[in-house]
């Protein structure tokens, strides 16, 4: 609601306010297109239609809450940056407008990585539209606008988003093509939320997934993910640095058996750490009861019951 708000008093002058931010000379000198449309591909289309125009008139223009498309995993994923500003050059900037503040010219770094991430994907988008643009180019960086201090004015900042988008270039080019998932699919199931539970839950089951612990946090399968990966003793609800520390040992009982000698290649460096902790561990504990039978060995000034 707080974003909203300011969102809505920084735009509330027609976007007078934000062009200023980003430099445009006049109140008034700049277009503000209806991007108005029916259903994503029509705004979409009007979208792409107005950048265009925009960049062939060579004016300040304002596009608010613009549609893009980008393909996810071979699905077109729509996203709504809160605007997109284009120059009379031909750059097109991504702005984002963000309820936390801008304290004596920084903002929470968290915070402020979180909306460089977003915005990286929008500007990934409008790549796909300026590359069959004339004149056109994506600002590799955002301007960030957020309430100044404790008030609610705003202010600007430009936020360099090159590593997010080069991050988020490799992942999407990663991603696993959905056709490629539907097809490995048992034949006949759905996900339909129509349908009876159980055949829901056993569609769900027959999917294969790779919980961690982050899960929790971003998903709604979460809690069904990590009974199935507990069940299947995967080391992966420990996290993923565990996971990664484990090599090519991919169940709590692996890695047991792995550490008492008797599976496992010693070779492994994993399995060898493995052995080198489950022996230190025997030799502190052996160690315990002599500990306590010997009180007068422990530091005198030790003076804790
Ligand atoms: S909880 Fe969600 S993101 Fe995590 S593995 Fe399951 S389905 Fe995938």
């Amino acid at each position: 609601m707080r974003g909203n708000a300011f969102e809505a008093r920084v735009t509330s002058d027609g976007g007078a306010e934000l062009m200023r931010l980003l430099g445009a000379e006049g109140p008034t000198g700049f277009a503000l297109p209806d991007l108005a449309a029916a259903g994503p591909e029509g705004r979409t289309a009007r979208t792409a239609l107005a950048l265009r125009q925009a960049t062939a008139d060579g004016v300040w223009t304002l596009l608010r809450h613009p549609l893009l498309a980008l393909e996810v995993a071979g699905a077109p994923a729509y996203l709504e940056p809160d605007a997109v500003v284009v120059h009379p050059d031909g750059r097109w900037t991504v702005v984002e407008i963000k309820s936390f503040p801008m304290i004596d010219a920084s903002a929470d770094a968290a915070k402020v990585g979180a909306a460089a991430r977003q915005a990286a994907v929008y500007v990934l988008a409008l790549e796909r539209i300026a590359a069959h643009t004339g004149g056109a180019s994506v600002a590799e960086s955002v301007l960030l606008v957020c309430p100044k201090d404790f008030s609610n004015l705003p202010t600007a900042s430009v936020v360099d988003v090159r590593k997010q988008l080069s991050v988020t270039r490799r992942q999407l080019a990663r991603l696993t093509r959905v056709e490629d998932i539907a097809t490995a699919l048992p034949a006949g199931v759905t996900f339909d939320p129509e349908r009876p539970a159980d055949e829901l839950r056993a569609a769900v089951a027959a999917v294969p997934a790779a919980y961690a612990p982050g899960c929790l946090a971003a998903c709604e399968l979460a809690f069904h993910c990590r009974d199935r990966a507990r069940r299947a003793g995967a080391v992966e609800t420990l996290g993923r640095s565990v996971r990664g520390e484990l090599g090519g040992l991919r169940t709590v009982g692996d890695v047991l058996a792995a550490a008492r000698g008797t599976a496992g290649d010693p070779d492994d460096p994993a399995v060898a750490a493995l052995r080198r902790a489950a022996a230190l561990r025997a030799e502190a504990l052996a160690a315990l009861p002599a500990a306590r039978t010997a009180p007068e060995e422990l530091p005198e000034a030790a003076g804790c019951h």
